[in-house]
């Protein structure tokens, strides 16, 4: 069997107190100086492959990333944790790519290492990225190869043909069958990544990681970055932090659902 796992490398938002910044000219995010680690819930992702690969002979995992030349860390780490190969897509052409214009050059990279390596039964995305938050790479790539696919999955059982997954949902959770090939987005799961061994964190530093341009993958530029993308950002600024909210404490809850009630009233709004 063959996984591959999509992983992407974002802005440490939880360490750096250095706000993001914008590009002013491209208006996308400036991510060289801020300290980036990988996406959290590519690593619940990586856990779930390794998982796949412990419970299985023969399994390979294949671990994919499209970011700058820095995004090989995030690579390394998911070769320290059970990942056999690892690929960056790395060119300035990418830059600025929003979500269709990433999965368009993410399914390329599948289909090229697909005609190298074999097809991949199971492509595994975190459920979103905790910078861009669309969740929408992981429905996009599907589509874009023609794959079955199931988000917010926490758990999932490889099997003959298939494979049986626990997906959340708004009420709860489903356990559903998802034939291969399939693209499965992941949420938390019930266990935390697990931690690399000594050795194969060594392993994976003197690690060499091939990467691949828009030119090596045999890509159009123009369907690339911010020239192949649907959606641009005009602007971007901090809303305005609105001052003078009304507080509502009456003696009782009702005196204040009733308070609440004349106001929104008055004002015309209900
Ligand atoms: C603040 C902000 C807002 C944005 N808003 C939009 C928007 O509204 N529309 C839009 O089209 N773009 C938007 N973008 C750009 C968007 O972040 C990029 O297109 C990004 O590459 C993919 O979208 P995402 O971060 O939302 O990823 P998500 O769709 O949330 O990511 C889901 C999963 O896809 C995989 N994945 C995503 N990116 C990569 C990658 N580069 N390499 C490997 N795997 C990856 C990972 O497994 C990830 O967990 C925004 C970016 C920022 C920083």
């Amino acid at each position: 069997m063959n996984i591959l796992v999509c992983v992407k490398q974002v802005p440490n938002t939880k360490v750096t107190k250095i706000d993001p910044q914008l590009d002013p000219k491209t208006n996308t995010l400036i991510r060289s100086d801020i300290p980036a680690i990988a996406n959290p819930f590519d690593e619940f992702a990586m856990e779930l492959a390794a998982r796949v690969k412990d419970a299985h002979e023969g399994v390979q995992i294949t671990v994919l990333s499209m970011g700058p030349a820095q995004a090989d860390a995030v690579l390394k780490q998911c070769l320290s944790v059970g990942g056999d190969h690892a690929y960056l897509l790395s060119d300035p052409a990418f830059r600025g790519s929003d979500t269709l214009a990433t999965s368009f050059i993410l399914s390329s990279a599948v289909r090229y290492l697909e005609e190298k390596e074999g097809r991949f039964d199971l492509i595994f995305c975190g459920k979103q990225a905790i910078d861009g938050e669309t969740a929408q790479v992981g429905p996009e790539l599907a589509e874009y190869l023609g794959y079955a696919q199931a988000t917010y999955v926490t758990e999932v059982t490889a099997q003959d043909g298939g494979v049986e997954v626990n997906r959340e949902t708004a009420d709860g959770y489903e356990r559903i069958w998802v034939q291969y090939p399939a693209v499965l987005t992941i949420t938390k799961t019930a266990y935390e990544p697990r931690l690399p061994s000594i050795k194969s964190k060594l392993a994976s530093i003197r690690a060499v990681i091939p990467t691949f341009t828009a030119k090596e993958l045999g890509l159009d530029p123009e369907k690339c970055g911010l020239k192949g993308s649907r959606t641009k950002v005009i602007r971007s600024c901090n809303p305005e932090k609105k001052a003078g909210c009304m507080k509502i404490k009456e003696e009782t809850g009702a005196e204040s659902a009733h308070k609440l009630f004349d106001l929104l009233h008055s004002e015309h709004i209900i």
